[in-house]
């Protein structure tokens, strides 16, 4: 396994399939990348990629987009990351729009888990929010998802002031069900005037939960994040914002869908382009070396 010159293990990667997505999110962060690029991995550079990062200690691997389930060979990517020696972990995030045609075979294809995000449940705001997006297609998908066994099933709902701040209980007694782990994610800046407008602290309702649970369990490896049980429904609350303990347990390298290792999702001023040189000929030895520049350029974003 290697580290970053911060001591932090790099054990885990987020692989953007593409830029592309069927919805508009108001508040998305595009993964940190901006700008258009029309290039994308093929499946086989994907399972390169992948191959060369689990011989250097990865072993979980997040799809993500864009929307990922509007590539047609989702499927053969999920196989092909799936298939690669070392790693133990392949799950997707996806707005679960498709997720009721393809759950059945993303989970044949090797997918573990899924995170859908879901932010509220009224169909006017959902609609508002995505511009357009209809819920019932994400409801249907979430209970395929449930059907097929992905487990678990995060649910992810970013809280906006006055958007859905408001429907927090609704979701919790909504989904208090076995498999499904609600998440409450505060709203990550990538637009200043978005953000104060919008912006909601997740910290008295976090207190609230904290007070009602059954049960909490502290999640050592995941920044020390809390998981709480209440009523039968699983919650936990994810504050990346200004939060040294989130960057300082840091433990993952973003890939963009045009080839290019991320280090931090804050940041636009240090990516490393591999998809060039791997489509003009470059071996594995000069791949790793690339991987390593990345690695060697994570810095955490948030120190103080
Ligand atoms: N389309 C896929 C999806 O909906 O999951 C994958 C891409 S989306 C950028 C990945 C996740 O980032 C989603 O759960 C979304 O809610 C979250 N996200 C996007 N913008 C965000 C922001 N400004 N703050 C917090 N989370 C955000």
């Amino acid at each position: 396994m290697i580290s970053d010159s911060f001591g932090r293990p790099l054990t885990s990667m987020r692989i953007s399939i593409t830029q592309r997505c069927n919805l508009n999110c108001i508040y998305c962060h595009r993964e940190g990348v901006f700008g258009e690029s029309s290039r994308e991995m093929t499946p086989q550079e994907i399972s390169r990629i992948v191959r060369i990062a689990s011989g250097l200690g990865v072993k979980k691997v997040k799809i993500t987009g864009g929307e990922p389930l509007i590539r047609g060979d989702v499927c053969d990517i999920v196989e092909g990351i799936a298939g690669v020696e070392g790693i133990s972990d392949v799950s997707m995030t996806t707005n679960g729009v498709f997720l009721q045609e393809y759950a059945e075979r993303l989970k044949e294809a090797g997918l573990n888990r899924v995170n859908i995000s879901l932010d509220t449940l009224r169909p006017d705001v959902f609609s508002m929010i995505t511009r357009g997006g209809k819920l019932e297609k994400v409801i249907a998908g979430i209970d395929e998802a449930v059907r097929v066994g992905l487990d678990p099933i995060k649910l992810n709902m970013v809280v906006m002031k006055g958007i859905n701040d408001d429907e927090i209980q609704e979701m919790i007694k909504t989904y208090s069900r076995n498999g499904v782990v609600l998440q409450l994610i505060e709203l990550v800046d990538s637009d200043k005037e978005f953000f104060h407008k919008y912006y909601f602290d997740l910290d008295r309702i976090e207190e609230e939960i904290a007070d009602k649970a059954r049960n909490v369990r502290v999640r050592k490896h995941m920044q020390g994040r809390k998981k709480y049980t209440l009523n039968g429904a699983q919650v936990e609350v994810i504050k990346p914002m200004h939060n040294t303990e989130f960057c300082a347990h840091c433990t993952r390298l973003r890939v963009t869908a045009d080839g290019k290792f991320k280090p931090c999702l804050m940041r636009q001023d240090n990516l490393v382009d591999f998809l060039k040189e791997m489509r003009a000929g470059a071996d594995d030895n000069r791949i790793r070396e690339l991987f390593m520049k990345a690695v060697m350029r994570r810095e955490p974003y948030f120190t103080r």
